[in-house]
């Protein structure tokens, strides 16, 4: 079995490098095979709703114990919070050492600065509550799936033996569902071509040059925040190697840089911390959707970078206080901003307004969001896989020398 898995690695891999290949080849026209690429991340997405309510239904049901699951809460709520204030500070110093707004002269896309009204932080907390349970997993709302699940895995718990079939009913719905991302993911390395492929036949090298260093800065910062802060988490916490760790997560990663999508990512996410970390299904399937909706380290750093390049750019200095404000509120932007592509660049209209720095700026860096996006996300994600093995390790809920058998194949 190890032997196929890592085959389907491999195959990802070679996927990718073929699709750059191709899209340095074909240039735009490559994009006759993005229907691949859609159709896959289409596969991926349809599982997400169904899989988080049914595995996090059994996850708390199997716990049984409200305050484990408060103190799992805690935990994973205050992990996220530091390791992004951690990640925009990162961004920042980045930032300023490779100075990508200075002289430069940047041509702006119009199709930028089109800001959305985000909702008061009061309002976005009583979102959190469904109307109606089946409105919430019909939308995807994550979060509120999330409430729904936890609601019905307590009650289960509640209600003892007559709902028992319930919670078999979910068990065997969940092991479905993780069945499922298995045999889709089979489908990962055409889908990954079809999506790369095109993203860099896009962009020739004459879209980025002007740009380049600020995606040197965000690129470079990225690797800094994921080698250090998520090597030394999990070693420290989990006594895991980084290796093993990285290499775990690997599909996830590449999935991730190629669909932009944290949310999208999320059934692949959860199936390589499972099998491939030991990460019990009981704190990944609480902990990883969580993060997919709130946790954002990758985002957090792109906000700090930008506000940077924007202020050189437009020879603004930031003070002290300004660049505090930066941190707080690009926190809050990476909480806000979905898991979907480019929301990100939404939510710098919060960060830019917070210091009164002009929205004209988003202009400057939407024209290569996507590339911007591509790392991002992919800190996005592994900052929640790292979350997962550390609370995991803290609960006695991680596997050490055998994972918890999910997809046998
Ligand atoms: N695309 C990112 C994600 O899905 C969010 C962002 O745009 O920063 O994680």
């Amino acid at each position: 079995m190890m032997k196929i898995k890592g085959n389907l690695l491999m195959q990802i891999f070679i996927a990718f490098v073929i699709a750059i290949l191709l899209g340095i080849i074909f240039g735009p026209s490559i994009e006759v095979i993005k229907p691949l690429g859609d159709l896959f991340l289409r596969l991926i997405k349809f599982i997400i709703a169904p899989l988080i309510l049914a595995s996090l239904v059994v996850g708390v049901a199997s716990t049984g114990d409200p305050k484990q699951l408060g103190r799992i809460g805690v935990k994973t709520i205050s992990y996220y919070l530091v390791t992004s204030a951690i990640a925009v500070m990162i961004g920042l110093a980045f930032a300023y050492a490779i100075s990508p707004g200075k002289g430069i002269s940047v041509s702006t896309p119009e199709a930028a600065a089109e800001v959305n009204e985000t909702d008061g932080v009061i309002a976005t907390l009583l979102n959190i509550i469904p109307d109606n349970p089946f409105t919430a997993l019909a939308n995807g709302n994550i979060l509120q799936i999330i409430f729904f699940a936890i609601f019905v895995g307590l009650a289960i718990t509640l209600v003892g033996k007559k709902a028992q079939p319930v919670y078999q009913f979910f068990e065997g719905f969940a092991e479905i569902m993780y069945k499922i991302t298995g045999i889709v993911m089979w489908f990962a390395p055409i889908g990954i071509l079809g999506l790369v492929a095109p993203v860099v036949g896009e962009y020739g090298i004459a879209v980025l040059m002007p740009l380049l260093k600020v995606i040197i800065a965000v690129a470079i910062a990225c690797i800094v925040h994921v080698i250090f802060i998520y090597s030394m988490a999990v070693k420290k916490f989990a006594n895991m190697s980084p290796i093993k760790f990285f290499k775990g997560m690997a599909p996830a990663s590449i999935v991730a840089f190629s669909t932009c999508s944290s949310a999208g990512t999320l059934p692949v996410t959860l199936k390589n911390t499972q099998e491939n970390l030991g990460v019990s299904r009981k704190i990944s399937s609480f902990v990883l959707p969580l993060g997919a909706t709130i946790n954002m380290d990758g985002t957090a750093i792109y906000q700090g970078v930008a506000v940077v390049f924007i202020a050189q750019f437009y020879g603004l200095d930031l003070s002290f206080l300004q660049l505090l404000t930066v941190v707080l509120t690009a926190v809050l932007a990476s909480i806000g901003a979905a898991g979907v592509p480019g929301a990100g660049v939404i939510m710098l209209a919060m960060v830019l307004t917070s210091v009164n720095m002009p929205l004209e700026g988003i202009a400057l860096v939407a024209g290569i969001d996507r590339i911007l996006d591509m790392f991002r996300t992919t800190v996005n994600i592994l900052g929640d896989a790292s979350a997962s093995v550390v609370v995991a390790a803290t609960e006695d809920e991680l596997w050490v020398d055998e994972p918890e058998e999910v997809q046998p194949s």
